[in-house]
């Protein structure tokens, strides 16, 4: 069950999917709805560390962590032991009826590690999705405002408010409309892509979006500006230098709230606690869930004690919200990101992946961009001039799964190679995986 139970190398032992795996997908399409996909298709017995193993006996380098999920690998005994301790405890009694501690623990715990010294109050939710919407419901509340602006290229999760707030339309959002009013999308400062070059992205990309924000919405009836500060899905797009900040002044100056989706970026991927430290940025409102628990569900709005108080008692919450074993599995997960530097270790591995990645798209002109922080680095494929190249993207990532490297893909052109592998992962399994990587473009 821990960690280093699971031998730390890679081994192939079958086809990739094997003959088991391949045997489950049969059951799974007659059982599963085709909606919900997999992006590689091996069914999975033990994972830790940086290793999964399947069903068929192979073991697959991880640079995948359930997205961005198991920053602190998966199965560590601290978060097995404390939320299996909680689970005998008790399972549910729902904050809502009667509290526990624990809900306590973990808001302390967020207030205490999130940016800004002011007081700030948390909830506890689901998910990413829940938590996004939970803090455009506090936005609006505490501003008497309707207004939500969100940018291209940003996700925000599944539900029908965020589906609304999400800017890809396939898969996210084809047929499953009408979505919610009021919402409004600004140009966001993708550098590799600006058209006056890189250097100009953050001034000029600020200035159109407060402009459009003025002349299009009024600044006064915006209640909240609500941004990844790196992009996700979206296919790990920085914001270029001072882009946020500036954002973020605009917002102050007049009254909205801004909010830090940092679902996919906190909890130490990026080489800070939270993605927002790297330029000094102090959000009202930061929405959390992925890395916070280890591997169970769980999520948190964080934010100014003014605002998240301004709601009516009763206002907000849900059955599950904070439930106890997640945040036993939170409590633990912390701890382990605290004491062992998982931070540091994220500053590390990002140092590692993109000296290896820079000299690679110095040998592939098919590379156009090697991007990221930390622990969460991309790498964009384009043909002359631009070009996004999700085809040969298809080809790199089939490469790599058929030799037992799990991979994901992201951007809104498909063409993005992005890397997450788990905190924990060694540098052995870190170069393994680069080198595969690398053979997969040699053998294009
Ligand atoms: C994954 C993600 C969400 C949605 O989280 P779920 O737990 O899947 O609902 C929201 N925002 C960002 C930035 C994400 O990466």
């Amino acid at each position: 069950m821990a960690v280093t139970e699971v031998a730390q190398s890679r081994r192939v032992v079958t086809e990739i999917p094997g003959p088991k795996s391949r045997e489950l997908q049969e059951r799974r399409v007659a059982a599963v709805a085709k909606g919900v996909g997999s992006v590689l298709p091996v069914y999975v017995t033990r994972a830790g560390g940086g290793i999964v193993e399947d069903v068929d006996g192979n073991a697959l380098i991880d640079f995948g962590s359930g997205i961005a999920v198991t920053n602190v690998g998966n199965a560590d005994p601290r978060v097995v032991e404390r939320s299996a301790e909680q689970l005998g405890r008790f399972t549910h009694t729902c904050f809502m009826v009667n509290p526990y501690e624990a809900y306590v623990e973990v808001c302390e715990a967020l207030n205490r590690i999130t940016p800004g010294d002011h007081e700030k109050r948390s909830i506890l939710l689901n998910s990413g999705a829940e938590a996004v919407e939970n803090a455009v419901k506090i936005a609006r509340s505490a501003t008497g405002r309707q207004a939500v602006v969100v940018f291209d290229h940003a996700y925000h999760g599944r539900t029908n408010l965020t589906m609304g707030l999400t800017a890809k339309n396939m898969p996210y959002k084809q047929g499953f409309g009408p979505f919610a009013g009021e919402i409004h999308r600004m140009p966001m400062a993708y550098a590799y892509r600006w058209p006056t070059g890189p250097e100009n992205c953050g001034p000029e990309a600020a200035a159109m979006v407060t402009d459009q924000i003025t002349k299009q919405i009024g600044a006064e009836n915006v209640a909240a500006v609500v941004i990844e500060p790196i992009q996700g899905e979206g296919g790990f797009i920085e914001p270029a230098p001072g882009f946020l900040p500036a954002i973020v002044e605009f917002c102050r100056a007049n009254g909205i709230v801004f909010v830090a989706d940092e679902v996919q970026t906190g909890f130490a991927r990026t080489g800070d606690m939270f993605a927002c430290e790297h330029e000094g940025v102090v959000p009202d409102l930061i929405t959390t869930a992925k890395g916070i628990a280890g591997g169970l569900p769980l999520a948190a709005v964080t934010g100014r004690a003014e605002l998240m108080d301004a709601v009516h008692g009763g206002g907000l919450g849900g059955t599950y919200g904070g439930n106890p074993t997640a945040c036993a599995a939170a409590l633990a997960s912390l701890e382990a990101i605290e004491s062992d530097d998982l931070v540091g270790r994220a500053r590390e591995i990002g140092d590692l992946m993109l000296g290896r990645l820079r000299k690679l798209a110095e040998e592939h002109a098919i590379i156009g961009d090697v991007r990221g922080r930390g622990a969460m680095i991309a790498i964009e494929l384009v043909k002359d001039d631009k070009t996004p190249d999700p085809e040969s993207l298809g080809r790199i990532l089939s490469y790599c799964h058929s030799r037992g490297l799990v991979l994901l893909s992201a951007g809104t052109y498909g063409n993005v190679i992005r890397m997450l592998p788990p905190l924990v992962i060694g540098d052995d399994l870190l170069n393994e995986g680069l080198d595969i990587l690398a053979e997969a473009f040699d053998r294009l």
